[in-house]
């Protein structure tokens, strides 16, 4: 039994494949110590792990709304992915802080999580990184590769060019106190690499796989027999014909048009809509009658009962909709879903719409199309083939204990 600590980004999309490795590897003897948000205490204790929460919001890509400041002379506070980059020690020194007396045997982070390599190189032991976003930095930004997915003019992730020219004092400041190394660009904060690099697809759906190294092991998606606690009316959609829309997470309250073309396309059909609308307000739509809406549905569950669907092409929907062989319609709105969804258009198994020209007359013949044309059906077939022939968590536990007993 070895003692693991768990570095997550504390988001629905980073956090799921992570939990799954944790239920993995707990349930193999492992102790695993899993740092995270209030948000997933109980999920984390339910599966036999230690639950640690962070001191300061680590949510760094969740949209916050901005608070007015009562004295415009004075700047506005640091939030989110900008105070993380400018005032990273508070966020490492709690966590060091928190694991003073723990004999910590390897560690693994999300490769998102900022500061993944930092600690590791303070803690000496070896590292296993996990990716939720499966694009390197170079396929992520390359236009041709992903159209539409260049980076934001303002700079990475919308960031001021002045904090980009700020973090180069931090990042000098951080080496003389730690001793340890850093990346010059702060873009590579973001794509930590461990000594194993756990990705969740396979090799088949990978466009560039001489971009990954040998130290990149492919899995599949992140399935495991998920505890949900939330409930939902299954009754209702029994038997129906059922589409399912999720925008994910982060991006749930991307337009309100975009909603609003949802309700035309499919109101008055005979279709079971359901749909997950995380952190939307919901006062603000007229819903028709055919839609079940819900903050936070059980989407491995619903989509057992899933006809098509309807995604914004995260990583993880994308990949519980494949291995699961739903047909989908990808509207990628931002990260690397420009690039998934390219991919799996390639391949041939899916149709994407583009945003800023889409109809609800669009989405529908969309809809209607990978349903009908036994194509997509093939294709996601062959694809949710090679998920399964990845192995999935044991073969990513097999590797980890390969890895601690070098
Ligand atoms: N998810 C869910 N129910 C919801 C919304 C999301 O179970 O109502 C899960 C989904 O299965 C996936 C994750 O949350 O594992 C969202 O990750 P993804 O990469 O698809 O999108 P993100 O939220 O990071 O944009």
């Amino acid at each position: 039994m070895s003692k693991v600590l768990f570095l997550s980004i504390p988001s629905h999309g980073h956090m799921n494949p992570m939990m799954g490795l944790a239920n993995e590897l707990v349930s193999q003897g492992e102790e695993v110590t899993f740092f995270s948000s209030e948000e997933f205490k109980k999920p984390i204790k339910e599966l036999g792990a230690e639950f640690k929460c962070y001191k300061e919001d680590l949510n760094i890509f969740q949209k916050k709304e901005e608070k007015p400041v009562e004295d415009s002379s004075k700047k506005k506070p640091l939030t989110g992915l900008a105070s993380a980059l400018l005032h990273p020690e508070m966020f490492i020194d709690d966590v060091l802080n928190e694991i003073q007396d723990l004999q910590l045997d390897y560690i693994v982070f999300s490769a998102a999580y900022p500061f993944a390599k930092l600690i590791s190189q303070i803690l000496q032991i070896p590292s296993v990184s996990s990716y939720a976003v499966f694009a390197t930095k170079d396929d992520l930004f390359n236009k041709k590769a992903s159209p539409g997915n260049e980076p934001p003019k303002k700079g990475p992730f919308g960031l001021s060019p002045e904090i980009t020219q700020e973090f180069q004092t931090v990042r000098e400041n951080l080496i003389e106190k730690y001793k340890i190394k850093m990346p010059e660009n702060m873009m590579d904060l973001f794509f930590n690499k461990g000594d194993l690099n756990i990705v969740y697809t396979s090799k088949y759906f990978i466009k560039n796989i001489n971009n990954y190294d040998e130290s990149f092991l492919f899995i599949g998606p992140p399935v495991y027999k998920k505890k949900y606690n939330v409930d939902f009316p299954f009754d209702k959609i029994e038997g129906k014909k059922v589409v399912y829309i999720s925008l994910g997470t982060i991006f749930s309250n991307h337009s309100k048009d975009l909603n609003n073309l949802f309700f035309d396309a499919f109101a008055n059909t005979d279709y079971v809509v359901v749909m997950a609308a995380h952190k939307v307000n919901l006062d603000q739509y007229k819903i028709p009658a055919n839609f079940i809406i819900r903050d936070y549905v059980p989407q491995l569950e619903i989509l057992k009962h899933t006809n098509v669907a309807i995604t914004h092409a995260g990583m993880n929907s994308m990949g519980d909709l494949l291995y699961n062989k739903v047909p989908f319609v990808s509207i990628p709105l931002g990260a690397d879903q420009f690039f998934l969804a390219n991919r799996a258009e390639e391949l041939g198994a899916t149709i994407v719409l583009d945003v800023n020209t889409l109809t609800s007359e669009s989405i529908k013949n969309a809809v209607e199309k990978v349903t009908i044309e036994s194509s997509y059906a093939e294709n996601i077939a062959k694809i949710s083939n090679s998920f399964i022939e990845a192995g999935g968590y044991k073969k990513a536990v097999e590797e980890i204990f390969r890895l601690k007993s070098k």
